[in-house]
């Protein structure tokens, strides 16, 4: 296991994997082979066992770091669908909005950290709680400046008066004192796009639809059609991604109206908005949030949020809802993301990976569709799905190394010591210490 290599890319810029359970998530059956790595991308893989001690079968140049895989499993980094790199493991809304942004700035990249650590090498960002927070952690993280998951910026939610974001009081009408950026009336999005694009944001949010402990119901769908119309008119200009918190039946049908790529939630589709949905499956993918929803039920406790209470049973209700309709879209061939709304107290950053067991356990996915709507479609959902998201020639190098067998126990993946390597853009974030896991393994 030689181990030249180093995140600041001082080394060799060829690292080639020997001796390793390649799951490339293209869906195909796991296969012993070798992968090797030029610069920042997948160069060659073959497959068949290389001789034990890491003797290569492959040609490669001087110089490359070798690292043998003993037999440990090599796939795509995992990648989050729905993520919030400025929420701050808070407890409750109010504590991210409050903080302010220079300590804000410093806390996402801790966040960034915890998630990449967690063997998350890549994640598109669901809404920030400052317009340029993400902005800069993006920019930060890509140019290698701090660790991070490969990112997509988001600026912070967009809502209507009395939505998802508006929570100042009636005695303080100030814009600062709200997670989103209220507006009212077509001219007003269109400002709020315009201005969050000049800032930098690759995706615009909307919040189509309420969220329980705001106090507007889940199935409620407050948004115009002339202001939805308005802002994806004005994000495709730029060629910008649109994504939507659309709880409701109705929210998540103006997506399919308005052609909003990432559907977020979508717990109360109906019927008729899943045949929608279902004839225009190519355009859109879906992320449940789904570990939001079973912690804020059951696991919020000690931060104010009794089992039993008013509030828990509504998001106990939609729990059972989102996995009866996330089940009718799996049968569809919907295609369904990871990402679980993490950020809050409840729900800390680094425990994304939960969200594979809960495909597995609650909705009914095999091991390999969990492990695909990890990696595949995250690669998707980050529209770089024909070069991020699987093991292939010529794509990204996002990969992880991971000590056991995933299809077996997904939970494994959960576990940040068997998680033995992390390699993002092609350089080793985390390198495997073979030796020394081995000794732990057989202690
Ligand atoms: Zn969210």
């Amino acid at each position: 296991m030689a181990v030249e290599s180093s995140w600041n890319g001082s080394a060799s810029n060829a690292t080639l994997f020997t001796n390793v359970r390649i799951i490339d998530a293209t869906g195909e059956y796991p296969y012993t082979g070798e992968v090797l790595i030029q610069g920042n991308r997948i160069k060659q893989i073959t497959k068949g066992s290389s001789r034990f001690g890491g003797t290569s079968s492959m040609t490669y140049g001087a110089g490359t770091t070798v690292i043998d895989g003993m037999g440990a499993t090599l796939m795509p980094g995992m990648i989050d669908a729905h993520l919030h790199l400025s929420w701050n493991n808070a407890p409750g809304i109010d504590p991210i909005q409050m903080m302010e942004v220079e300590e804000h700035m410093l806390v996402t990249m801790e966040m960034a950290k915890l998630v990449l650590d967690a063997g998350f090498t890549g994640g598109r960002g669901a809404a920030a709680a400052k317009p340029r927070l993400d902005v800069v952690a993006k920019r930060f993280i890509n140019e290698g400046r701090f660790p991070g998951p490969r990112y997509l910026a988001a600026g912070p939610e967009i809502t209507t008066v009395g939505g998802l974001g508006d929570s100042a009081p009636s005695h303080i009408p100030h814009e600062g004192l709200n997670l989103g950026i209220v507006v009212s009336g077509p001219e007003e999005i269109r400002r709020t796009v315009r201005t969050l694009i000049k800032y930098g944001v690759d995706s615009i949010k909307l919040n189509l639809s309420g969220e329980e402990i705001t106090g507007m119901g889940a199935e409620e769908t407050p948004m115009s059609e002339e202001e939805v119309a308005m802002a994806c008119s004005e994000a495709r200009c730029r060629n910008k991604v649109i994504s939507a918190h659309a709880r409701s039946s109705g929210s998540v049908k103006q997506c399919i109206r308005h052609g909003i790529q990432n559907i977020y939630h979508a717990s109360f589709a109906d019927e008729e908005a899943l045949d929608m949905l279902e004839a225009a499956k190519d355009r859109h993918l879906v992320a449940p949030g789904i570990a939001w929803l079973i912690n804020t039920a059951r696991h919020a406790e000690q931060w104010g949020i009794k089992p039993g209470s008013r509030l828990a049973e509504a998001y106990e209700r939609e729990l059972e809802m989102c996995i009866a309709t996330m089940k009718k879209m799996h049968r569809r061939g919907i295609r369904i993301c990871i990402g679980g709304d993490y950020g809050f107290a409840w729900t800390p950053q680094g425990a994304n990976a939960k969200d594979i067991q809960t495909f597995v356990d609650m909705l009914g996915f095999s091991p390999m569709e969990a492990l695909l709507a990890a990696t595949k479609y995250g690669g998707q959902i980050m529209c770089m799905g024909d070069e991020l998201g699987m093991i292939k020639e010529g794509y990204l190098a996002d990969l992880i190394l991971v000590d056991g067998d995933p299809l077996s126990d997904v939970r494994i993946l959960q576990d940040k010591n068997r998680i033995i390597g992390i390699m993002r853009d092609g350089k080793m974030y985390k390198t495997p210490q073979m030796n020394e896991q081995r000794r732990r393994l057989t202690a």
